[in-house]
C-alpha cells in the first residue's frame, strides 16, 4: 500500500525483507525482539474460522439467555464456545488455551448464568483477571447476557473507592469480578466470603503470573474451600506453570483454540524502519493520511512518551486519548469509552492496555517503539484482528 509512494514511510510487508536489528544505545532497554519476526501476512480465516455452524439453541439454555445471545448478534458458537460450554455445564474443570478475541468470555459466562438460574439463592461465581479494564469488560458482558434474569454482579478493582465495594457487597451477588489485590483486601476484611463461592474463573492466567500476582492468586484459590468448579484461561502455556495449574484444576477438559504463543493469524504484521535523522513522529502522521486507519492503538514503552505522543497527535489534529498506569481508573475508563465511540481516532497506551481490552474493530496497532519481549508484542497486536476480522500491526524499528 505504501511502497508506490517515495514520500510515504517504507513498510516491510513480506517475510523476505529482513532488516538487521541495530543494538540500542541503552543497555537496560535492549529489546529481545528480532524485527524480522514482526513481518507476516495475515492468514485470515475470516468469520468462518471464528464461528462454527452450531447454533446456541442446541445447548438447551434458559430461554432468556438464548434471547440475550440473539440480541447481541451471537448467531452461532465460536470454536472455543462449542468445545467448552457443554463440559462446563456438566461441572467439569477447564483448561482453556486461547488467544484473545476467541469468544472465551461468553464461553465461561454462559455456564455461570445457567448455574445461577438453577440455584439463584445460593450460587455465586468469582472471575479473577489481571487488569481492571478486563474485569469491567467481563461484567459488562455478563450484564448483557443476563439481562432481565434478575442476576446481580459487581466488579472489585484497585484504584476505585472501596466504600462503593462495601455497598455492593450488601446484596447477594451471582457474579463477582475483580483483580487479585482488591479481592484479597475485601476477603481479609471479611466482607467478601470466598468460602461461599463454588465456581472460580482465572482469566488470562499467564498475564497474572507475569504481573506478579502468583501469591495473591494462590491465596484466593486456597480460601475457596467450597470450590467445585474451576476454569483457567491462558494465552500461553509454559512448562514452568504446569505444577501450579495441576494443583488448581481437577481432571480438566483441555481445549486449545489456537496455539498458545503465536501471534494472531488474523493480523497483517509489518515494520517501518526509521533511518538515521528521520523524524519518527512525521512518519507516524503520514500513516494517518490513510483513512482506513480509523481506530488505532499506539503503544509506547514509557508513560512519559505516551503523554508526549498523545499531546503531539492532538496538536497535529489527530484526536487521541491516553491510558497508562499513572492515570486514575476513572480517567482510563473515560478514554476507553471515547475511543470505543469513535470520538478519538487514536488511543496511546503503555502495556497496561494490551491485556484483555476488547474494543471492537481496532483497525491498526502501532508499536511506536519495539516491544521488549515477544510476549508483550503478541498481546499488543491481539487488540486488532478480533472476532474473525483482519487487522494490521505496524512496528517502528530503528
Ligand atoms: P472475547 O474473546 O471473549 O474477548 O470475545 C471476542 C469478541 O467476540 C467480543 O467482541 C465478543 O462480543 C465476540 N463474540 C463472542 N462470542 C461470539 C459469538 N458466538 N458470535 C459472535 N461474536 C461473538
Amino acid at each position: 500500500m505504501y511502497s508506490n509512494n517515495r514520500n510515504k514511510p517504507r513498510v516491510s510487508s513480506n517475510r523476505n525483507s529482513r532488516p538487521k536489528e541495530r543494538p540500542s544505545q541503552n543497555a537496560k532497554k535492549v529489546s529481545k525482539l528480532d524485527p524480522s519476526l514482526l513481518v507476516k501476512k495475515a492468514e485470515s480465516s475470516g468469520e468462518a474460522g471464528f464461528r462454527t455452524e452450531t447454533p446456541f439453541h442446541t445447548l438447551k439454555l434458559h430461554t432468556a439467555l438464548l434471547k440475550n445471545l440473539e440480541n447481541k448478534g451471537y448467531e452461532s458458537m465460536t470454536s472455543i464456545q462449542e468445545q467448552t460450554i457443554s463440559p462446563l455445564l456438566e461441572g467439569r474443570d477447564l483448561l482453556g488455551i486461547s488467544n484473545t478475541g476467541s469468544g472465551k468470555t461468553a464461553a465461561f459466562l454462559i455456564p455461570i448464568i445457567e448455574q445461577a438460574m438453577k440455584n439463584p439463592k445460593v450460587f455465586s461465581a468469582l472471575v479473577v483477571t489481571p487488569t481492571r479494564e478486563l474485569a469491567l469488560q467481563i461484567e459488562e458482558e455478563f450484564k448483557s447476557l443476563s439481562k432481565g434474569m434478575n442476576l446481580h454482579s459487581a466488579t472489585f478493582i484497585g484504584g476505585t473507592n472501596i466504600n462503593t465495594d462495601f455497598k455492593a457487597l450488601e446484596k447477594k451477588l451471582h457474579l463477582v469480578v475483580g483483580t487479585p489485590g482488591r479481592l484479597l483486601d475485601l476477603s481479609n476484611r471479611k466482607l467478601l466470603h470466598l468460602n461461599k463461592i463454588e465456581t472460580l474463573v482465572l482469566d488470562e492466567f499467564d498475564r497474572m503470573l507475569d504481573m506478579g500476582f502468583v501469591h495473591d492468586v494462590k491465596k484466593l484459590v486456597n480460601s475457596m474451600v467450597r470450590r467445585n468448579q474451576t476454569m483457567l484461561f491462558s494465552a500461553t502455556l509454559e512448562a514452568g506453570q504446569k505444577d501450579l495449574i495441576d494443583s488448581i484444576l481437577q481432571d480438566p477438559v483441555e481445549v486449545k483454540v489456537s496455539s498458545g504463543g503465536t501471534a494472531s493469524q488474523n493480523v497483517d504484521q509489518e515494520i517501518i524502519r526509521v533511518r538515521e535523522g528521520e523524524e519518527k513522529f512525521s512518519l507516524l502522521t503520514q500513516l494517518f493520511e490513510d483513512q482506513q486507519m480509523d481506530r488505532v492503538i499506539i503503544f509506547t514503552e514509557t508513560k512519559r512518551l505516551a503523554d508526549r505522543l498523545s499531546k503531539k497527535l492532538n496538536h497535529s489534529g489527530i484526536k487521541s486519548g491516553l491510558i497508562h498506569g499513572n492515570k486514575s481508573q476513572n480517567f482510563r475508563n473515560r478514554m476507553i469509552e471515547e475511543f470505543k465511540k469513535g470520538e478519538t481516532r487514536v488511543l496511546v497506551a503503555t502495556d497496561v492496555a494490551a491485556r484483555g481490552i476488547d474494543i471492537a474493530d481496532v483497525s491498526h496497532v502501532i508499536n511506536y517503539q519495539l516491544p521488549m519481549t515477544m510476549d508483550s508484542y503478541i498481546h499488543r497486536i491481539g487488540r486488532t484482528g478480533r472476532a474473525g476480522k483482519t487487522g494490521r500491526a505496524i512496528t517502528f524499528v530503528n
